[in-house]
């Protein structure tokens, strides 16, 4: 499919033309001094004028915010365009440009499909401990203040590039990804996910930019202001423009001339530096601490490709992380469109760094043809049940016999809806340092490794924060005492919040187009509460029977009765669409 990208900035418009698949750029343009010397509708007339040599079948447009409402991609129509709007409040100068770009596409590409692809949607799914500000709630919901987050395509897509470097799924790799460009921010990309990253409401909070301050306490904003020498509309200047780089050299926000005069001995240039390494740093620290590990720090933007000398500041002193820096590679490293990916670490550091050309617009694109294959596309209704798993415990053989005696075995109780499961009569109490949870039943068979399974409100009420995982990865997961008929035993781990996840057979991944690993979305509809539950992972294997597994906070949260309507949206590689059909069974027994 060949998407034409438009990305409208306050005076510009940048364009490209990319065959999605093969991801070769047909052409590109900037048209400069747009809103001053020619209109939106006369950029788009000259961008059309070189593009219509192609067979455009769709158009992406970039957009900065997409605020609460866009959390992936999507066609646009005119209340899509009604939402964009509303977004302004929070990205004043870019969503007009945005818009104003979509209309003029519009009137001179009018039969084919164009779809937004929002900076902000890679952020969507952050934890709320993570987009929350720490200020009245009621505030901060009805004033929309709270962590969006942007440059999510560009942290995406390399993360994707990333993990086919190093030859890993996605969604088993913790990465920190530092996109240091004019603007920068860093962000935590946990599994797959963005779980948080520096920029904040607006791309001004977080690392230290070209012209933007990054975090600078809020107390000072309102000081400034209270002097009465400066206007709010000032300081919004003084805070987006004339800082950073710009402001604490005194010489210029391009980092090669602030290099040059700190080279020549400039202490402010060399100042300026020191702040925006730092700054880097204590994210990369943060960000390890926030995800409980790191498996590689990515550097991209301007600099972050470019700037051997701000990688290496940037990434020494890292050996206590398992971060060892190959200076040399670090020295050679180039990379291209051709050669995306250099490796600068050396081949024993346990946490990889890799310089990585971002690519935006190829990741448009790509989200663009998803967006209008999936509305071309639609798969014939299928039913997929829905089971509810109330709190549950799998044990090994050795914890098993300490608790229940050397002599015991596990009873079946009744089978499971997953051949050869069973619940079992033996129960547990679960003691937290707050509260205790007894007659929580075993599942069957024995298995290798202890595996407890809560609801985040069980979490609460014991006092345990324990990670949402996968099945079988309990790795570094939540301590957790059990105390059993003949003992108890303290666990250092083994205690998660189970990831919703489908089973499936690989005869229905084929007729779903999934495959073991893809993570989906299932939209419970017509129902009293519809609700969108994403990150939902498929499981394939040839012993399971089709069944998706939510734990019992989630189906109160869709209050789930039976035969509730719903629709499988697949998200990330795939793009099908399918309406489902929900049954409620309990699986705990
Ligand atoms: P934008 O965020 O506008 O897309 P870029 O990603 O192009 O910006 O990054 C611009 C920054 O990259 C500038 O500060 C520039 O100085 C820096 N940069 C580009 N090339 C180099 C280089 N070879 N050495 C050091 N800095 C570089």
């Amino acid at each position: 499919m060949i998407v034409l990208v438009i990305n409208c900035g306050s005076s510009s418009v940048k364009y490209q033309v990319i065959e999605q698949d093969t991801g070769s750029v047909k052409t590109s343009g900037l048209i400069e001094r747009v809103g001053v010397d020619l209109t939106y509708e006369a950029a788009l007339a000259k961008v059309l004028e070189d593009a219509n040599q192609f067979a455009i079948a769709a158009v992406g447009h970039r957009v900065v915010h997409g605020g609460e409402r866009f959390t992936d991609a999507t066609l646009i129509n005119s209340e899509v365009i009604a939402s964009i709007y509303e977004c302004i409040r929070f990205a004043p100068l870019h969503n007009p440009a945005n818009l104003a770009g979509i209309k003029a596409a519009q009137a001179v590409l009018p039969n084919v499909p164009h779809v937004a692809v929002f900076d902000t949607a890679f952020h969507s799914r952050m934890p709320a401990h993570a987009y929350s500000y720490a200020i009245d709630h009621q505030l901060a919901a009805s004033e929309g203040i709270r962590r969006y987050g942007f440059h999510g395509t560009s942290h995406a897509y390399v993360a994707q590039q990333a993990a086919s470097y190093l030859e890993q799924p996605l969604n088993e790799l913790r990465l920190i990804s530092l996109h240091l460009g004019n603007g920068a921010s860093a962000c935590a990309i946990e599994f797959g996910h963005s779980v948080d990253t520096s920029m904040g409401m607006t791309p001004l909070e977080g690392l230290v930019m070209g012209t933007r301050a990054g975090d600078i306490d809020a107390g000072a904003v309102v000081s400034l202001i209270n002097s009465g020498k400066y206007t709010a509309a000032e300081v919004d200047r003084i805070l987006n423009k004339e800082s950073g780089l710009k402001g604490v050299s005194g010489i210029s926000q391009d980092l090669r001339e602030v290099e040059n005069a700190a080279a020549e001995g400039d202490e402010r240039a060399r100042l300026a530096i020191q702040l925006f390494v730092y700054r880097a740093r204590k994210y990369i620290g943060a960000y390890a601490a926030a995800m409980g590990g790191l498996d590689a720090v990515i550097l991209t933007g301007g600099i972050g490709e470019n700037s051997s000398s701000m990688r290496q500041r940037i990434l020494q002193r890292f050996d206590f992380l398992g971060l060892k820096l190959d200076e040399q590679r670090n020295i050679d490293a180039r990379v291209s469109a051709s050669m995306p990916v250099a490796k600068v670490c050396r081949d024993i550091s346990k946490v990889k760094a890799l310089a990585i050309k971002t690519n935006e617009e190829l990741m448009i694109a790509r989200q663009t043809a998803q967006v209008v294959n999936r509305h071309e596309d639609k798969q014939t209704p299928e039913g997929i049940p829905i089971a509810v798993s109330a709190r549950h415990i799998h044990l090994d053989a050795a914890t098993f016999k300490t608790l229940f005696g050397a002599d015991a075995t596990l009873t079946p109780l009744k089978d499971l809806s997953q051949p050869g499961q069973y619940a079992c009569n033996e129960r547990l109490t679960l003691v937290g340092p707050r509260n205790r949870i007894e007659n929580v039943r075993i599942l069957g068979p024995l298995r290798t490794k202890n595996q407890i399974e809560i609801s985040r409100t069980d979490e609460f009420f014991l006092g345990i924060d324990a990670p949402v995982r996968d099945s079988g990865r309990t790795e570094g997961s939540a301590p957790i005492t059990l105390e059993g008929p003949k003992g108890s035993v303290s666990l250092s781990e083994g205690l998660i919040c189970a990831r919703r996840h489908i089973h499936m057979h690989p005869d229905d991944a084929r007729r779903f187009g999934v495959k073991d690993n893809d993570e989906v979305e299932v939209a419970i509809t017509g129902g009293p509460r519809d609700l969108v539950f994403g990150d939902v992972l498929i499981r394939v294997h040839p012993s399971y029977r089709l069944e998706m597994h939510i734990d019992t906070d989630e189906a109160n949260a869709a209050e789930l009765s039976n035969n509730t309507d719903g629709a499988l949206v697949y998200t990330g590689i795939n793009d099908a669409s399918a309406e489902i059909r929900s049954r409620q069974t309990d699986i705990s027994g």
